[in-house]
């Protein structure tokens, strides 16, 4: 082998969301009926009429290279989405559609972080945040939040070399929802700092109750916040990777060249696929979201009667992250080993995870019945 490889590859920490979802595949492959808890991939088949708009397209020759920012019907599309979700309000000119939110994150990271800069990283929080962080040469600083943003940890956290911050909400893997004020407390902060604020909303979609508080809805927050964006929880459309980036006025020009030197453009046939799902979003999604709200409390209601286990049912996502009074790796890996039963622990989502467990419940609902007698028949302890 030449040489070596660079240290951003070899030195990464593999995702423990994609490794287990593979470890759980090869094991069904080998037939093996593993109960799969463990990824964040609901089971909704994509609406026929979606996948029918992905095929016009691609016999009516969307088979090209398209506008590296988008198609401007779908950057539109977009923005009277978020107008109505959030209230903020964006031209079409500061949206950016990407592959997949994964790729939203990168892209919003790639042009806010410049090598050593500090970025404040939620924690627990999804496990691809601090990679991202790291690919752009930066420096991930864990912030604890597992109840709520304290304001002395993001004032003990931040140094002159801090950049940014990340915020999710509703939260992987807690299912939390940040209150209006929370998030207020939060923008002061990255004012009084002068940080940019990457706002992960993939999940705003999946709220249970109430209207959603997003940062990008405080006043004046517009221009130091990028928002992060995906159909894939919302549709049931992870393996199409679509994504958007909502930008700060003025800056979409520039990010604009990382898209153009790297993916070029997301194919324009998931682009018509993604106009024609948000035109369906009135008569799809409060069907999804009631189904994963009675799964949340169904399971909530089974783990809080194993001794061992506390367990409520959050205000949003289809993630359950119940604290358990034993070691979170020790019991997902019997739990795997023994009842054939795949959940993450807490800890893969930073030490503030730590004895708890993140259950993903979208498997088929009989699986889920199964997968909660096998937990309630083996328990947490050793
Ligand atoms: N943000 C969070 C918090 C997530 O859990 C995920 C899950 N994959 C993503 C972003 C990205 O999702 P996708 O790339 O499928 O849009
Ligand atoms: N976000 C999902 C999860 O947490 C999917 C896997 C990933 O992208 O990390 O399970």
């Amino acid at each position: 082998m030449p040489k070596q490889l660079a240290e951003r590859v070899a030195s990464l920490k593999p995702s423990a969301t994609v490794e287990m979802t593979e470890r759980v595949r090869a094991a069904r492959a080998s037939g093996r009926q593993i109960i799969p808890l463990s990824s964040g991939d609901p089971n909704i088949e994509t609406d026929a009429r979606i996948v029918a708009a992905a095929e016009r397209a691609m016999r009516a020759g969307e088979t090209h290279y398209g506008p590296a920012q988008g198609l401007p019907r779908l950057r539109e599309a977009i923005v009277r989405r978020e107008a109505l979700r959030s209230g903020a309000l964006y031209d079409p000119a500061d949206i950016i559609v990407t592959p997949g939110g994964k790729f939203a994150l990168l892209t919003a990271l790639m042009g806010t972080v410049e090598a050593g800069d500090e970025v404040l990283v939620p924690e627990p929080g999804w496990v691809s945040y601090g990679p991202c962080v790291r690919l752009c040469g930066g420096v991930p600083v864990s912030l604890p939040m597992l109840d709520t943003i304290e304001e002395e940890s993001l004032e003990r956290l931040v140094s002159p070399r801090t950049k940014a911050l990340i915020m999710n909400s509703p939260v992987n893997p807690t299912g939390r929802v940040f209150s209006m004020d929370e998030i207020a407390r939060a923008v002061a902060f990255a004012e009084r700092h002068d940080l940019w604020i990457v706002f992960d909303q993939v999940y705003s979609d999946l709220l249970h109750e109430g209207r959603f508080p997003a940062a990008q809805s405080v006043p004046d927050a517009q221009a130091r916040v990028l928002v992060v964006d995906s159909l894939s929880k919302t549709f049931g459309m992870t393996g199409w990777r679509l994504g958007s980036l909502a930008l700060p006025k003025g800056t979409a020009k520039a990010i604009l060249k990382f898209i153009q030197h790297s993916i070029y453009c997301v194919p324009g046939f998931i682009q018509e696929a993604a106009i024609e799902a948000l035109s369906l979003y009135d008569e799809l999604v409060p069907g999804y979201r009631r189904m994963f709200r009675q799964r949340l409390e169904l399971a909530s209601r089974r783990l809080s009667a194993v001794d061992g286990i506390r367990c409520r049912p959050p205000e949003a996502t289809f993630y359950l992250f119940p604290s358990i009074e034993a070691d979170d790796v020790e019991v997902a890996r019997r739990w795997l080993e023994e009842i054939d039963v795949a959940t993450l622990p807490g800890s893969s989502f930073g030490p503030a995870g730590a004895r708890h467990l993140r259950l993903s419940l979208t498997c088929p609902q009989a699986d889920l019945e199964e997968a909660l007698d096998r937990i309630s028949r083996v328990g947490v302890a050793a």
